[in-house]
């Protein structure tokens, strides 16, 4: 049992090239866009990428469980509009399906927003259906629901809310969380002191699970507590402090999964890769 720290990484040039620049800054987990995350749709994997990918997975040591692809930012499974929502779920089934190509066995997204044109609850429902319409079609990868900051009308900023998804989810077996410590914090989770922490992961467990949680985003945040608003910061530098993140590396709960920095500035990356290796113990 041991901490996979890194960071999602650029897969420039093709996808092969994410475990190079992950080991170039001495991550021992990474996530990646396996496809330009502006765009909705995009061609193929080549056969000789999807190769060396593999390869250099092998090779520098990266297993499934370390890698935590992030779907298009476009791509909106709650979207009430029924041309849109189906645009989504195409794109989002694309997204699996170059996952499972790549021997991946999980897929980080943000479940969707009702936009202001219906009620929550139908829309949770819409996300779900969205989930059971593309596990349906893949096989072995995990769609693994992000904790948002709830900024505009962002859903999955409560515990409760990705419940309700999980809840409506056909194949159990196939849906995971990725807790964000930024998002959390911006949404109203007390995550800087330790009893906040604890009762934090304590509501997770009651509420969703921890058996659904499939790797963390390790962000400061740029915003303070409860505004709502996604904005990553570099470790320490914002208003989370660094206690949370001695307590995250500290916790065999967060064992054996990908814990992805996603901070601003990725030229401190390798630094903030030792510095949280160097809390440990
Ligand atoms: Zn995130
Ligand atoms: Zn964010």
């Amino acid at each position: 049992m041991m901490k996979y720290i890194g960071a999602h990484v650029s897969a420039e040039g093709g996808v092969q090239n994410a475990p190079l620049n992950a080991a170039a800054i001495g991550a021992k987990a990474f996530a990646l866009f396996t496809k330009n995350q502006k765009q909705w749709f995009a061609k193929p994997l080549s056969k000789e990428a999807v190769k060396q990918f593999r390869d250099n997975c092998e090779k520098l040591n990266f297993r499934p469980f370390q890698i935590l692809p992030h779907d298009s930012y476009l791509i909106n499974l709650g979207n009430p509009e029924r041309e849109a929502l189906e645009k989504s779920r195409e794109s989002f089934l694309d997204e699996m399906r170059r996952c499972e190509i790549l021997g991946l066995d999980r897929l980080n997204f943000h479940p969707g927003s009702h936009l202001g044109k219906t009620d929550e609850e139908s829309c949770l429902r819409t996300i779900a259906e969205s989930i059971n319409i593309s596990l349906d079609k893949t096989k072995g990868v995990t769609a693994v629901i992000e904790n948002t900051a709830g900024q505009g009308t962002n859903l999955g900023h409560r515990f409760e809310q990705i419940r309700y998804i999980i809840d409506h989810v056909e194949d159990k077996s196939r849906v995971g969380v990725c807790f964000d410590t930024c998002h959390a914090f911006t949404a109203g989770y007390e995550i800087r002191t330790g009893e906040g922490f604890k009762r934090t992961f304590e509501d997770f467990d009651n509420i969703i699970g921890l058996e659904y949680l499939k790797g963390m985003h390790i962000n400061d945040s740029k915003k303070d507590h409860a505004s709502r608003v996604d904005r990553h910061e570099n470790l320490g530098k914002g208003f989370l402090g660094e206690e949370v993140f001695r307590l995250i590396v500290n916790d065999p709960r967060f064992d054996d999964m990908p814990l992805i920095l996603e901070t601003p500035e990725d030229s401190l990356w390798q630094e903030e890769i030792e510095r949280l290796y160097s809390f440990i113990g």
